[in-house]
């Protein structure tokens, strides 16, 4: 067991914090980048226990909340192809859009008029897929950010890519959401927890521009509440002292440079874009792309009938849902006047409640913190 004066405790940080001066103004504001942080942070409660000076906002950690309805409605309309199976993640099954009348909200909704529909847990299952029906088209609808797309360039340069199988690319990089937030003039935080996941892949060094060209404190972080508290620590501190600078508190499993590896799969396979967020707008190569030489496995190619080029279908939200300002951290899920009355898991208005990366459903299944 570890003991309270040993940094593997979470008590040890709370000490530590606790130590440093009071800063001269009475709201600091740390956001997040990972649903996976904001996960442990609201199930440990760990608002509840920090300064009261000390605000953690969640911020754009969710990619299946900012997946464009314009690829949710291929994705329903390939489903109810009789030659298609659509893969995806279990989260995006019960993502919602606004339907145009007589149409499936949602793959889930496809589902129950006949859409074919297979959720997965990860990308190699689409090969089984293509294997046990080969007489379908197994389309993979992936959306996800850096993590998601590792796995999949791997997938994609495999020599014995089944013919059947081609990709509906959803994927994004984190960093530019962030630097969009950073070229408002109250970009909304004092300091940046950086996603400890992603920089796994791409390295703590994709971090660095924040405290570089904005002069704000960033900090790679690990997902226990110990390892999470350490890098709130060593965001608070450099605020407090008016420092700026990387760290990587994450060093069990972020080195510098990241997953070279992963990295050369993934420039082998895939282009960067400028790639619409959903209800935000479109950030500079923020997307992914199947490079040409990938064009017979690109959904995009091969059923470019069932891809809308209506720009409000592109970037709307469902009528009443916060989800944008949400993902960017402009206002607390609990802010949302439809949060816990006409929207919950059961019954999801916005994307933030169905994925388990979304802030609005991890904020509820803990009772809602403020
Ligand atoms: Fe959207 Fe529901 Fe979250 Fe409101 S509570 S922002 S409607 S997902």
């Amino acid at each position: 067991m570890p003991q309270p004066d040993h940094p593997h405790d979470p008590a040890y940080w709370l000490a530590r914090i606790a130590e440093l001066p009071h800063p001269k103004t009475s709201r600091l504001r740390i956001m997040n980048v990972c649903g996976g942080h904001e996960r442990t942070i609201t199930h440990a409660g760990l608002r509840q226990i920090l300064p009261d000076y000390l605000q953690l906002i969640p911020g754009p950690g969710c990619p299946v909340c900012v997946c464009p309805e314009t690829d949710i409605q291929a994705a329903v309309a390939l489903s109810l192809r009789p030659d298609v199976i659509l893969a995806t993640f279990g989260d995006m099954v019960r993502v919602p859009g606004n339907a145009m009348k007589g149409k499936p909200r949602s793959l889930q909704d496809a589902r129950v008029v006949g859409g074919h529909v297979a959720p997965i847990a990860a990308p190699a299952d689409v090969l089984a897929l293509a294997r046990q029906y080969p007489d379908k088209q197994i389309v993979f609808f992936a959306a996800g950010f850096e993590t998601t797309a590792a796995p999949l360039a791997a997938l994609l340069t495999r020599a014995d890519l089944p013919g059947n199988l081609t990709i509906l690319l959803s994927a994004r990089q984190t960093w530019p959401a962030i630097d969009h937030l950073l070229q408002d003039e109250d970009p909304g935080f004092d300091a940046l927890i950086a996603p400890g996941h992603v920089a796994t892949v791409m390295g703590a060094r994709q971090w660095a521009f924040i405290a570089e060209n904005y002069d704000l404190p960033t900090v790679v972080a690990g997902f226990t509440p110990a390892l999470l508290l350490q890098a709130i620590h060593a965001a608070l501190a450099q605020v407090i002292a008016r420092e700026s600078r990387l760290v990587n508190a994450y060093p069990q499993c972020v080195t510098d440079e990241g997953n070279a590896r992963a990295r050369h799969l993934m420039d082998r396979v895939f282009d960067t874009i400028d790639a619409p967020w959903r209800g935000i707008g479109t950030f500079t190569s923020s997307g992914y792309a199947l490079r040409p030489a990938l064009a017979a496995h690109d959904a995009r190619e091969r059923f470019p009938e069932a891809f809308s080029d209506d720009s409000t279908l592109r970037m709307g939200m469902p009528a009443g849902c916060d989800c944008a300002a949400v993902v960017l951290g402009r206002i607390t899920p609990s802010a949302c006047r439809l949060f816990g009355t006409g929207c919950h898991p059961d019954n999801p208005v916005g994307p933030c409640m169905v994925s388990d990366e979304g802030a609005c459903r991890i904020w509820w299944q803990s009772g809602a913190p403020t």
